[in-house]
């Protein structure tokens, strides 16, 4: 009998493979980092190559420390960076350059003039999405016009895409299964999401030949068998899910109206909205949360792309942190952030903005601002990008949200998640075991495996670890959020060429 499943988790900057149990307990846990490429100012790049190799070796190491064998796996579930853009040749298996990482703006201008010819109601209504770098279709059309003779291959059926879940798939199965689920295809701006095709009018718009696609399949199911030689013998990969779709899963937000925000490198809000697809006036996505037993539900999304990076940047840029936990410990130290803002838009603005031209600032400057103020305004942006994609949800519902649940590396800092329900004046809810995006990919993999029962069962595998309940007064709160829009009116169209 079977004891585990594995979750591989394929991060934006490290991989990480998990196995759970029967009752969804985390029994051996192996990560690694990868490298990542800025060849300039926007551009963020990672070789496939050593996504998959990296994503092997933590698979094999996972299963090592506990001596497991591929008998004992029961399936194996992925996750993973959306949008981000591969290009391989099948033939090889060799990608044609390296991918093109979700984070990257360098089709800007390209997403300008889909925009100047009025697509945007065209792509919404098709895609659910909003017209940005950020997804994947204008990366491969980037590929296909930059490597020689990409795109007649392409057309020839030599060159296949894939997002990070297909290319594991892919390389997990020697080559053999070329597919993707429903919530990564709903990523890609190519996808049809009310069809559940991918969509002929917008690949011939954006010159993108239908044989380079995989095929869209359900959330979990069973795609195929692992190369024997990659384990001692064959695992089915049985789930795959994009990452935040898949935290709304591991979160256990089954019923429309289940809200949950990750707080990783980014943060992103999702909330089940059911079967119904509902289409956002206020800046948000519509995508597709999963495919599971027949059935499609959507989840309406908003994205803000800097976040726990933000940390990082205090640490390795600024040096003014040891590691992104002491954040909590230097904000607490001060009673307010002195009347510092800063907006990390280092990748422009998404939600609810969506400006790619939109860059950093630091505002409200004074002599008395010191460190630890600098340290709490960055946390505190967090917060204030997560209240902002929060209100427009709000909006395009016509009521509140109630508690939202929380994940992801940030969310264990307790002034953070403290600030963030002070600011939305919600209570908060942090499960005990914030691995909810791998859990997600383990709970869609063990219910198609028949490892896990249903839905029901899966429930009562959250814990809610810790609740925080708003105290900050109505007109603190008013100041502090009038003072952040101010702040992001002034950082917006900063790059915007002639300006
Ligand atoms: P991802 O899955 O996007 O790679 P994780 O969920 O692993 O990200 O979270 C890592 C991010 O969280 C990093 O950007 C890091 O700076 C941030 N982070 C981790 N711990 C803390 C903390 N205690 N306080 C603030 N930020 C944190």
């Amino acid at each position: 009998m079977a004891k585990y499943i594995m979750a591989l988790d394929a991060g934006t900057t490290s991989n990480r493979a998990i196995l759970f149990d029967e009752k969804a307990g985390i029994v051996s846990v192996s990560q690694a980092e990868f490298p990542q490429y800025f060849p300039e100012p926007g551009l963020v790049e990672h070789d496939a190559e050593e996504i998959w190799a990296s994503m092997r070796r933590v698979a094999v190491q996972a299963m090592e420390k506990v001596h497991a064998g591929y008998e004992d796996i029961a399936a194996i579930g992925i996750t993973n960076q959306r949008e981000t853009a591969i290009v391989w040749e099948k033939e090889t298996g060799k990608p044609v350059g390296n991918a093109i990482v979700w984070q990257d703006r360098r089709t800007a201008d390209f997403c300008d003039q889909l925009i100047a010819n009025n697509e945007t109601a065209f792509f919404q209504d098709r895609t659910g999405l909003i017209i940005d770098p950020y997804f994947s279709a204008t990366k491969i059309r980037w590929i296909l016009d930059h490597y020689e003779g990409a795109r007649e291959r392409a057309e020839k059926g030599e060159l296949l895409f894939g997002t990070v879940e297909t290319w594991l798939i892919w390389k997990l199965t020697g080559g053999r299964v070329h597919v993707t689920d429903y919530s990564n295809a709903s990523r890609t701006m190519l996808f049809n999401i009310h069809t559940l095709k991918w969509d002929k009018d917008i690949l011939e718009k954006l010159d993108i030949p239908g044989a380079m696609l995989p095929e869209a399949r359900e959330s979990s199911c069973i795609y195929g068998a692992t190369d024997p030689e990659l384990f001692g013998g064959p695992i089915k990969i049985a789930g795959a899910a994009g990452d935040q779709q898949s935290a709304l899963f591991g979160q256990t937000c089954f019923e429309p109206g289940d809200a949950k925000n990750t707080y990783g490198t980014g943060c992103f809000l999702l909330m089940n909205t059911g079967e119904e697809p509902v289409k956002s006036s206020n800046g948000l996505v519509t995508t597709i949360a999963w495919g599971l037993d027949g059935k499609v539900e959507y989840a309406l999304e908003g994205s803000v792309f800097v976040a726990g990076s933000a940390i990082q940047w205090l640490r390795d840029e600024l040096k003014i942190i040891d590691n992104a936990p002491q954040s909590e410990a230097i904000a607490m130290s001060v009673f307010d952030s002195a009347g510092c803002y800063v907006v990390p838009a280092f990748t422009g603005l998404a939600a609810p903005h969506w400006d790619p031209y939109a860059r950093g600032a630091v505002l409200g400057l004074t002599r008395g601002v010191n460190r630890a103020h600098l340290v709490r305004a960055t946390l505190e942006s967090l917060a204030f990008q997560s209240y902002d994609v929060l209100k427009a949800m709000e909006q395009d519902l016509g009521k509140p949200l109630g508690t939202i649940r929380t994940d992801g590396g940030a969310s264990s800092n307790n002034f953070l998640m403290q600030f963030q329900a002070d600011l939305v004046n919600e209570k908060i809810d942090r499960p005990a075991c914030v691995e909810t995006t791998a859990m997600g990919a383990a709970f869609l993999a063990g219910l198609a495996s028949g490892f896990y029962k249903d839905k029901e069962e899966l429930k009562k595998f959250r814990v809610s670890g810790a609740v925080f309940t708003p105290s900050m007064e109505d007109a603190d709160r008013e100041h502090r959020i009038n003072m952040w829009h101010k702040a992001v009116d002034c950082v917006k169209g900063w790059a915007r060429e002639g300006e």
